[in-house]
Formats: C-alpha cells, structure tokens, sequence
C-alpha cells in the first residue's frame, strides 16, 4: 500500500469577494502516489499547481474535489489524523523563530514530543551532530541571523524530524541557497530518507536537481495543474515523450560548454505558459507546441502508459520525432 495518494485531486481557489467569477484552476484531476520511504520530484514551471499540491499532500488545505488516501484512508472523510509530514520550504529564514537561538529553536519541539528537561542538551547535541551542524555547542546560543542560508536549511531540517514524520514535502528547499551548497543539502535530505525512512515529496522548478536528488526514485512532470508525465525518474529523462518535458530538458543547463554550444534548444510557439483562470481547450500545452494538430485543442489528452509505469498526456507520443538533446 502506498504512503499517501492523490486521487484525481482538484483545487479552484476563489477570487477576490465575487464569487460567481471563475475561480483559479490550480489543480485539476492530479493523481500521484508516494511510496513507504520513496522520493518523488515532482517538477513544473512556478505557478503550474506544485506547491499547492504539496499542500494538498499535508491536509493543510483540503481539495476542492478527489481524494487524498494516507495508507489508504481518506484523510478528510474518515476520522483519521492529518498525515504525518512536514514541510520544508525554500525561505528557511522566515521558517524559523528569529528571537530563538539554535538550542532553544530545537528543544521545545523536542520537550514537547516527551524529552525530559534533563536530556535537552544531549539530544540537540544528537540531532547538530545529525545535520551537521558542527560543533554543536558552538551553535546552541546563535540566532538565524548568524547562520548562512545552508546552515538555516540544516536546523530546519533538524527541527523537521523531531515528530518522526513518514514524509516530507520539501518545497524548493534549495532555490535561495548558494549553488556551491545545494547537493550538500540534497544530501542531507537524502540522509533522512535513507537512514529514517523518511518519504519525500521533492518539488521544483530545477531538472537537475530533481534528477539528482530523486535518481532512484520517480518524477511527475506537471504543466499547468496538470500532470503530463510521469514514471521511474531514469526512464522518463532518458526518454522524455511529452514535448513540454523535452522542452525543460533542451532548456536545462549542460555544463559541458563544447555540448551546450551543439545543443539544439526546442522553440516553442509561446513562450509564457497561458493563465490558469482560463486554461486552453484540449491539451492545455497545445497553444505553445510546435508539434499541435487539430485534434490537440479539440481533446484534452489522458495520461496513459507509454512504456512500463511511464505514462503521458499527450495524442501524439507515439508519433512524435525521437527526442534528442544534442
Ligand atoms: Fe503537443 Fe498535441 Fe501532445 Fe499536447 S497533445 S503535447 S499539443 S502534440
């Protein structure tokens, strides 16, 4: 049984105090499953539903329409508890109390999940050592402010695991840390997974990081409250059907300038994505596809098997030119 699923999940958020007026689609017929201890990445533009869907994943707002199953219960019908995830988002500044110290930021949390008074320090020391924050002592009487945005990440994470969650969305916990510093936090993430069993939800707008950080895991690719791709994370990048993903990937950085000068980058029709108020007809991507048929604006496109668990939305994927990045 999985972890957590979402079952064709929807979330039109009112706006503004005229409620006749159409609502923001931000979600529209998602389905996605998190494996016990699994990593998912789940990757889009910003403004595409991902964060809403994270937090959707957390029962911190309940979807419009569909289901979300915790080991197959509907956490909002049954009279079962919230998930146990946390979240973990990009600001680690704004996360944290910025009038606590480190060793105060970590031992009320701490007292409150049944540590004695007594065992306090020893089990900050524990859990600095942990996320490696080093020495430990020496942190326990600074503030946020002292530390550097990857050190900040670091006591957030910490703090994170005190309630022993099974999962946690991390919701571009590395966009606003130095590059130098991002695969050390990534690694740390993946510390949890692997040694606390830690599920993650992963979402971002960066393929490389999502490729690093889930390469054993899955990825669901999603465009505009939609998912369009999804699958064994190896799979799916090595080869990528629907021409939104091709289009990231021919877009994403190759450090190797000799291959990025012979990169072939793919134009699309469009360069902004439309507005999630009044989403295109049929497939939703077809206004900036340079492979559009007719069919594309008058069918919305399921998500179904291409090869193996990897499926997408899109008529086309059996007929569409091989994709190559170079
Ligand atoms: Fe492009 Fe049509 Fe496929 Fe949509 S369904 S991705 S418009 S080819």
């Amino acid at each position: 049984m999985d972890l957590l699923e979402l079952r064709d999940v929807y979330k039109i958020f009112e706006r503004g105090w005229i409620r006749k007026r159409q609502g923001a689609q931000a979600v529209s017929g998602v389905s996605l499953s998190i494996e016990e201890k699994g990593i998912l990445a789940l990757v889009g533009e910003s403004g595409c539903g991902k964060t809403t869907v994270g937090r959707i994943s957390l029962g911190l707002i309940p979807p419009t329409k569909g289901k979300v199953l915790y080991r197959g219960r509907d956490i909002w019908r049954e009279d079962v508890l919230r998930p146990t995830g946390q979240l973990v988002h990009q600001d680690s500044y704004s996360a944290l109390n910025p009038v606590r110290t480190v060793y105060q930021t970590l031992a009320a949390p701490l007292h409150r999940h049944g540590t004695p008074r007594r065992n306090l320090k020893h089990e900050v020391q524990e859990l600095l050592q942990f996320v490696g924050i080093m020495p430990p002592e020496y942190f326990f009487n600074k503030y946020p402010y002292h530390l550097s945005g990857g050190m900040r990440q670091r006591l957030v994470l910490a703090r994170s695991i005190i309630p022993k969650p099974k999962f946690i969305v991390a919701d571009e916990p590395v966009s606003m840390i130095d590059a130098s510093l991002r695969l050390s936090i990534l690694d740390l993430m993946l510390k949890l997974n692997r040694e606390l069993g830690v599920a993650f939800l992963y979402i971002t707008h960066d393929l490389a990081t999502a490729r690093y950080f889930a390469r054993e895991g899955k990825i669901a690719v999603m465009y505009l409250g939609k998912i369009v791709e999804a699958g064994q994370m190896g799979a799916v990048l090595e080869h990528p059907v629907h021409p939104y993903l091709q289009a990231l990937l021919s877009a994403a950085p190759i450090p190797d300038p000799r291959l990025a000068r012979q990169r072939k980058l793919m134009a699309l029709r469009e360069a902004e994505p439309p507005s999630a108020e009044s989403p295109p007809s049929g497939c939703r991507f077809h206004p900036r596809c340079p492979y559009a048929q007719e069919i594309c604006a008058r069918e919305e496109p399921e998500l179904s098997e291409y090869a193996n668990g990897h499926r997408a939305a899109c008529h086309l994927m059996e007929t569409l030119p091989e994709w190559r990045l170079i």
